[in-house]
């Protein structure tokens, strides 16, 4: 007997909301609102992405195979995920000034594999910042497939300045000899001059990959230097300052070196696009392009000075003594307490960050004497330079009360009261 869909076994539930088929999960989503709305999220890696982005993430895009690229998929009925696709494609062309643009990656470490996976075979050397200084898990960790497939060469910030040195770095390519550049970075917060990459790069025969992840928001808004001019291919992830959804992307200005990373993403890496979250990104280019975006991410970097300029005045010290971008890392050494601890004592009064090793740290990497703090979250709920003071006075008030319950308790309150102040989804 053929099925029909009125068949009330089969169709069951089929347009009942979350609530109603399964109050577990229901449940769970509604604590992690509560969570968002009374936390201080200052990881520098995260964001508050709209209503408009997680409709688009959260739509009927979730149903169907697009294996291939627009025009040229491997399944029928495709013809709107191809007007999705293109339409991503083109904004995010626009707003780096891109000749080519590939949005299928799942993730920012897919990104990254793709690249590495077009230009490397196993056992080439490539050159990228150390990950105690501030690179990535996919820049050569030895516990990522990078560490395990490719020679890695690691360069360093300036023992003193804390800042990249490009003389250094230019005479250990000369020496190396690397077939491959990483630039862009997880946890340094200052501008980079990709230019001057790309002129190292282009002294050995290197191919330059930039990885934009942290800054690519601030740079859709002018508020970071772009490296799409100058690199041969640009990775990103979409969901940290560019306030997206959970992706990744790879951009280039070379058409060639774009058909070549294509076929890595498909077949080489990748089976069925997330069509969903390519509709999120979509939308989320389009947000990216209007004047309030701008604005936002002024504010962010406005706010992340203000920030720093406040934990100096309290005490701690910043790694290269401030920051030119959303994020911070902050030495703990002086209020003699680790970055696990911070972060523990911290996450128990609502203020959300993490650990993270600082160059030079004499901490494990596991314990570390930094944290890395970030401002796109709390400038996305509306705060501004003296909510960034009264942040910053919480801060240094918890790492002095760590031992005190009832202190931590009344901190706990006053986090509370900010964030009460600034509502996210229930406005
Ligand atoms: C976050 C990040 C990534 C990886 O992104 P995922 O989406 O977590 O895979 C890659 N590179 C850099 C520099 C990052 O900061």
């Amino acid at each position: 007997m053929p099925l029909r869909i009125s068949d009330p076994d089969v169709a069951a539930h089929r347009n009942d909301v979350l609530a109603q088929v399964d109050p577990d999960v229901a449940f769970i989503l509604r604590k992690e609102v509560t969570r968002q709305e009374q936390n201080l999220e200052l990881i520098a890696s995260e964001n508050i992405t709209s209503r408009a982005v997680r409709e688009a993430a959260g739509s009927v895009m979730t149903d169907k195979y697009a294996e291939g690229y627009p025009g040229r998929r491997y399944y029928g009925g495709c013809e709107h995920y191809d007007e999705i696709e293109n339409l991503a494609r083109e904004r995010v062309k626009a707003l780096y000034g891109a000749a080519w643009a590939n949005v299928q990656p799942h993730a920012g470490a897919q990104a990254n594999m793709a690249v590495y996976f077009t230009f490397l075979q196993p056992g080439d050397r490539m050159m990228a910042m150390d990950l105690n200084h501030g690179g990535h898990l996919t820049h050569g960790s030895p516990v990522n497939f990078t560490g395990k497939f490719y020679d890695i060469v690691a360069y360093g910030v300036d023992r003193d300045s804390e800042l990249l040195d490009y003389d250094s770095i230019q005479k250990l390519a000369d020496d190396a000899k690397p077939k491959l550049i990483v630039c862009g970075f997880t946890a340094y917060s200052r501008n980079i001059d990709f230019e001057r990459f790309r002129q190292i790069a282009d002294s050995v025969g290197a191919i330059l990959m930039a990885d934009m992840a942290h800054p690519a928001g601030l740079i859709a808004a002018e508020e970071f230097n772009n490296p799409v001019p100058h690199a041969h291919v640009v990775t990103s992830t979409t969901h940290k300052t560019l306030r997206g959804p959970r992706g990744g992307m790879i951009l280039s200005n070379d058409e060639e070196i774009g058909k070549k990373v294509n076929k890595t993403v498909f077949p080489g890496v990748q089976g069925g696009p997330l069509m969903h979250l390519i509709a999120g990104k979509a939308v989320c280019f389009h947000e990216a392009a209007q004047p309030a975006f701008k604005k936002y991410q002024k504010q962010v970097r406005i706010n992340a000075e203000a920030l720093a300029v406040a934990l100096t005045g309290e005490g701690f010290r910043i790694v290269s003594g401030g920051t030119d971008s959303q994020l911070m890392l902050i030495d703990l050494r002086p209020f003699q307490i680790t970055g696990k601890e911070a972060q523990l004592v911290l996450d128990s009064v609502g203020i959300t960050t993490n650990r993270n090793t600082i160059p030079f740290d004499p901490e494990k990497p596991f314990v570390t004497s930094g944290l890395r703090l970030g401002t796109p979250a709390v400038t996305t709920r509306g705060m501004k330079e003296p909510e960034m003071r009264e942040i910053a006075s919480l801060i240094t008030d918890t790492m002095r009360n760590c031992e005190d319950e009832s202190g931590l308790a009344a901190i706990q309150e006053q986090v509370r009261a900010l964030t009460q102040r600034f509502p996210i989804h229930e406005i």
